[in-house]
């Protein structure tokens, strides 16, 4: 698989200039970022690492989890995905045109090598799946094609 197959590079300079130009509409208000501890154990013992558009990131020192701090509040990254020209992009221009490539080189795999494991270790119950950050949901649509449990 070539990185060209699933991310085009025309559409996803598209994608980073829009999206460049949406973190000046959208994320301008630092007033109201939020200072979190370590989104991963809590910890408050954190060093700044470097900025990347204008966000600050920082690594916890305790489990080593890269994080944005302070971060956008709820409120502004609750519009940026609900009005930002960059997602709309995303959603309409972006993952449609990719998604074949996706489902066949990234999804389909996976689950390959999850049936692949399963059969290794012996498992016999089913097995469930909560994912994360799903995106347009095609790996658990893929899981079900395998009569996989998905917990939505
Ligand atoms: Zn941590």
């Amino acid at each position: 698989m070539k990185e060209e197959d699933i991310r085009p590079q025309n559409i996803f300079n598209t994608f980073l200039k829009l999206i460049e130009e949406d973190i000046k509409i959208y994320f301008v208000d630092k007033k109201i970022y939020i200072k979190i501890n370590c989104p991963a154990c809590k910890s408050r013992d954190y060093e700044f690492i470097f900025i990347k558009n204008n966000f600050n990131f920082v690594k916890c020192n305790i489990c080593q989890t890269l994080f944005c701090n302070p971060r956008p509040s709820f409120k502004q990254i609750k519009r940026f995905y609900k009005t930002s020209e960059s997602i709309r992009y995303f959603a309409t221009e972006f993952y449609p045109r990719t998604e074949e490539n996706r489902r066949k080189l990234i999804f389909i795999p996976r689950v390959e090598y999850i049936k692949y494991l399963k059969k290794k270790y012996n498992l016999k119950q089913n097995l469930t799946f909560a994912d994360i950050g799903a995106g347009y949901g095609t790996f658990l649509e893929e899981l079900i094609k395998q009569n996989y449990l998905i917990i939505l």
